[in-house]
């Protein structure tokens, strides 16, 4: 058996707010504080929470939670003029070590400043919301499903309005950008399917073979050759000049000749994530495209029968989960098994956690 050591330093005040920390009822500047939702732990670069709830003098505030030992670590750690913590809601600290009764932000925000009550104070008990005592004896599965497949309609009108003036193919074409970009560089991915369309990028290649691929990734680096493109924080494999270059390839892949039409692999009734796997494609980014652009695409344009399309979906497994959605991938788990195994769940867990969990709505919940 292992014995896990205690946390300790920052990490130890990460465990207590996530666990119910018994957070002080005012904050620096002595407005009444009240936490709704602690958010979901944040791995990685950027806040250490993320899609708080909390409540300043009555007035509802969501956004993220930075975590410090002292007030100064939000300086020392240069989170002053980063962009990626202006959505800061609550610094909260052991030791406000500085004068300011506020934390400031180079966007022109004061983010409320909180001192956390010493280690030793009791924690309020552990927060377990009503879904896990809901999922305790009945599956979650088929509301899941079901906010899921609501996810995926709302895509497909999305991408029915585009394709009806573009044509399926290019819009295509600017999902998958927009789905290898990422959370930081969508934006930016976006605007290199504006600056080079569907149309634009096949006129610039040669024909089928190796030189296709690497002339396709040319032109995409060459159309983000200015844009800002955020680089930290993520595994090398999925840099923005590696998703690039995937793309790339898949593009190859899939429009091997000069018509900008419905690719060829994915008229037929094969797997989706297998079509579209290409180098720097694994099997987790293919279902993340098969989600975001493929089925939303085929369903919006009614490229393949309804019924069928969502019978696809429901057969897709859910690729690696995400961090936001771990501690409610835990309540919902509880009771044994993984509830968002099926990429359709996994779906619908996005869902709930955009329209719900992260507005500390538990009480419309329909987990609740
Ligand atoms: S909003 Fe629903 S799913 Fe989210 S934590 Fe509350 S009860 Fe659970």
């Amino acid at each position: 058996m292992s014995v896990l050591a205690p946390a300790r330093g920052e990490a130890a005040l990460a465990e207590r707010w996530f666990a119910g920390l018994r957070a002080p009822s005012r904050v620096e500047d002595g407005r009444r504080l009240r936490i709704r939702f602690p958010g979901v732990p944040a791995p990685g670069y950027g806040p250490d929470a993320r899609d708080a709830v909390i409540e300043l003098d009555g007035a509802e505030l969501c956004g993220d939670v930075e975590l410090h030992l002292r007030a100064s670590g939000w300086r020392a750690h240069g989170h002053h003029d980063d962009p990626a913590y202006a959505r800061v809601v609550l610094h909260v600290v052991e030791e406000n070590d500085g004068a300011a009764l506020v934390t400031p932000h180079a966007s022109g925000r004061a983010i409320p400043l909180a001192v956390a009550p010493p280690a030793a104070a009791p924690p309020l008990p552990g927060f377990s919301p009503p879904c896990a005592a809901t999922a305790a004896h009945t599956s979650p599965a088929p509301a899941l499903e079901r906010l899921g497949l609501e996810r995926l309609r709302a895509k497909a009108s999305r991408a029915a309005n585009w394709a009806a003036a573009r044509g399926p193919a290019p819009v295509l074409y600017a999902l998958a950008l927009e789905t290898l970009a990422g959370r930081r560089n969508r934006e930016a991915f976006a605007e290199v399917a504006r600056r080079l369309p569907l149309p634009a990028l096949l006129d610039r290649a040669p024909a089928p073979g190796e030189a296709r691929a690497a002339a396709f990734a040319a032109a995409l680096h060459e159309a983000a050759r200015d844009l800002p493109l955020v680089r930290h924080g993520g595994r090398p494999a999925a840099s923005p000049e590696r998703r690039l270059e995937a793309l790339g390839g898949l593009a190859a892949r899939l429009w091997p000749g000069p018509a900008p039409a419905w690719p060829e692999p994915l008229a037929g009734p094969g797997s989706i994530p297998r079509a579209l796997r290409a180098p720097g494609i694994g099997a987790g980014a293919a279902v993340e495209l098969a989600v975001n652009a493929v089925l939303p695409v085929a369903l919006g344009a009614r490229l393949w029968q309804e019924e069928a399309t969502l019978e696809r979906f429901r057969s897709l497994p859910a690729p690696a989960p995400y961090g936001q959605l771990r501690s409610l991938a835990g309540w919902l788990g509880a009771a044994g098994g993984d509830p968002l195994a099926r990429a359709a769940a996994l779906q619908g867990a996005l869902q709930l956690h955009a329209r719900h969990c992260s507005r500390g709505n538990c009480g419309a919940c329909p987990l609740s």
